[in-house]
């Protein structure tokens, strides 16, 4: 296979595959190091989906509102449902401050207080005192283009550092010798060549797979490429049954509008104009978490009370917001709710309906950025040579449910712990082992395979047919017969990739390689989330099973791990198995967190 395509080699101390928020921070601290890096990207970095990130990020800066980081671990780990892994989320939460100034430091244009610190506006489930309340003004913003300015901020920063950008390069496969991880092969998107980068560690930081959906709000390319070559490798994704459903998607467009426009005042009404939340929520009412409003939308359009022509959806409204105020702080979504609902926010409601949002589940990692499996009965097995951070990565602190502002605090925080890592644990420079041969064998294989796909079935036909049936059967309410029907349905819509057609052979800008090669990667975590979401027999979080609607800790306070079997005629068999939470902190300033019942 190898004489059809031209290879080229490099050789590095690591590799980051992704440029989002993650993936600079991860390429900024390695090559600041002192350790050669490579950052490999399929789309330009400023283009990455963190560049949509709206409302802001979450730290205890306290400057608003007072605050302490233990609160934000106590509403993280309430928010996780306690599937959250305390150390993780204890080093998180006492790392935040010192990130967001980092960040400030690096160029973020944060908005400010008269004051001059930097401006935190309240968020969905962040609370001061341990839970108790008032609500706690946490999120520090810069307007509703936080994830803008972050993401040029961090591009402009890393070009400072000595790491060679390999831009508009599509990352096929990692390079696995037993059971480590040596490199990874990707395909330069120009012209077809292939490049086989050694590496002693390789980063994963390719972001979320909300692709999967039929409605969602992040980008086309949030296809979870690093998520499927773990799979391919052989290894296993973690709790991959939470999807997150954000309340706030536009009506059609599935465009998000942020949840800082219900922390500046917004309120959700349904067909009789009641502002609903008030009876599911008494006391955070629109600003409970992300799961409790979703889930509150759908009951309310189930029982009738949607509204529009098909009572499929329900109202938010900011029209009692000064106009003023809208226009300083909510400037982004004033021009998306003209542009994509043709509204006026300014005076009239904005339909909107829960919309698939983010990834809790991913590439199981510790609070280092290693990826670890379970192996041979050890859960915390470490895969040498493989990282993984940011929305493709489980650390896991979200859990089964994150709260808003918590990914961008993730992204920095853990592309920052890989620096440190890598830096104590890899000497510049350290000799590379020969590559085993073959080391291309499989990537190509599978790459000639789809660019001559002859079969019936266009790769847009078999996308839509895989989102269509996740959004039926996967989404905010599922009972075990929906899910066993959609499991049903997918393995169909699997089989249908032995009959992919794709229709441009060239090596030249390929996109219809790339789109099949992406959907590749969409479809086996699609079948590894409704596979672990029929599994999972309890409520917790963003998972809703209305058979089990109960939170079971005795049987279920565990994250799941699932592998697929897919790549090379093997059927896509998923080979399910369980890791303990980790019920202990970092340090002793703070004991773990006892569960309790989750209620805002
Ligand atoms: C509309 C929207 C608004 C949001 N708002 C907020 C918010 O206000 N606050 C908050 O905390 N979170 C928010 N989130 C969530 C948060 O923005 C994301 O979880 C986060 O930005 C993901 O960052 P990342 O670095 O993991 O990946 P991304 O930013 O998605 O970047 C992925 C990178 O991987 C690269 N890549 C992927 N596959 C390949 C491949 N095969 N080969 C080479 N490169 C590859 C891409 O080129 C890209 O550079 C929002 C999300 C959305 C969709």
């Amino acid at each position: 296979m190898a004489e059809a395509y031209k290879i080229i080699d490099h050789t590095y101390d690591a590799v980051v595959v992704g440029a989002g928020g993650s993936g600079l921070r991860a390429t900024m601290g390695i090559a600041e190091a002192g350790l050669k890096t490579a950052c490999i990207t399929k789309v330009f970095p400023t283009r990455s989906h963190t560049v949509a990130a709206q409302g802001g990020i979450a730290a205890s800066l306290g400057n608003n509102t007072p605050d302490h980081w233990s609160w934000h671990m106590y509403d993280t780990v309430k928010g996780s449902d306690w599937l959250g892994d305390q150390d993780a989320i204890e080093y998180l939460c006492r790392e935040a401050p010192q990130a967001v100034y980092e960040l400030e430091h690096a160029g973020v244009p944060f908005s400010r207080n008269d004051n001059g610190t930097i401006y935190q506006r309240p968020f969905g489930g962040h609370m001061q005192n341990m839970g108790e309340g008032p609500p706690v003004q946490r999120t520090c913003a810069a307007a509703d283009r936080t994830g803008h300015a972050m993401l040029h901020a961090l591009y402009q920063q890393s070009l400072k550092y000595d790491a060679d950008f390999f831009i508009e390069y599509f990352a096929l496969d990692l390079i696995m010798e037993n059971g480590v991880c040596r490199g990874v092969i990707a395909m330069c998107m120009d012209d077809g060549s292939i490049h086989r980068f050694r590496a002693h560690s390789v980063v994963l930081a390719t972001g979320g797979y909300g692709r999967t959906f039929q409605s969602a709000t992040s980008a086309h390319t949030c296809t979870g490429d690093g998520g499927g070559m773990v799979l391919r490798a052989g290894l296993q994704l973690q709790d991959m049954e939470f999807v997150q459903f954000h309340p706030t998607g536009i009506y059609g467009a599935g465009v998000l509008i942020t949840e800082g426009a219900r922390g500046e005042g917004g309120y959700l009404t349904n067909s009789e104009g009641e502002r609903f939340m008030e009876r599911y929520a008494p006391s955070a009412k629109d600003l409970a978490s992300r799961d409790v409003v979703s889930r509150s939308m759908a009951m309310e359009i189930r029982e009738g009370r949607g509204v529009g022509k098909e009572k499929d959806h329900i109202y938010l409204h900011l029209d009692h917001i000064d106009p003023k105020v809208l226009a300083q702080r909510l400037p982004g979504i004033t021009e998306t709710g003209k542009i994509f609902a043709g509204v006026d926010l300014t005076r009239q409601a904005l339909p909107v309906v829960p919309t698939v949002h983010y990834n809790m589940g991913g590439i199981p990692t510790n609070y280092h950025g290693e990826v670890v499996r379970l192996k041979d009965g050890d859960p915390e097995s470490v895969v040498p040579g493989l990282f993984a951070v940011g929305e493709a990565a489980c650390v896991s602190v979200h859990g089964a449910n994150r709260l808003g502002s918590n990914s961008l605090i993730d992204l920095v925080v853990f592309g920052r712990a890989t620096g440190i890592r890598l830096k104590e644990t890899l000497k510049p420079g350290k000799a590379h082992d020969p590559l085993p041969k073959g080391s291309e064998e499989m990537s190509l294989t599978r790459l000639d395979h789809f660019r001559n796909a002859k079969g019936g079935s266009p790769t847009a036909a078999i996308r839509t047919d895989m989102q269509k049936t996740m959004q039926r059967h996967c989404a905010v309410f599922r009972t075990q017969e929906l899910m066993e029907e959609g499991i049903e349905h997918m393995d169909k819509v699997y089989a249908r990739m032995e009959d992919i057609h794709v229709s441009d052979r060239s090596l030249i800008w390929n996109t219809d390689l790339i789109e099949t090669l992406e959907l590749d990667n969409l479809i086996s975590q699609a079948l590894v989330t409704i596979r672990s979401a029929a599994n999972r027999k309890e409520s917790r979080g963003a998972h809703m099973h209305e058979d089990f609607p109960e939170r079971d800790d005795a049987n279920w306070m565990k994250h799941t791990v699932a592998t697929f079997d897919g790549w090379g005629g093997k059927g896509g068999a998923t080979e399910i198995g369980y890791r303990p939470v980790h019920d202990y902190t970092l340090t002793d300033e703070i004991d773990y967190i006892k569960p309790k019942k989750r209620v805002y």
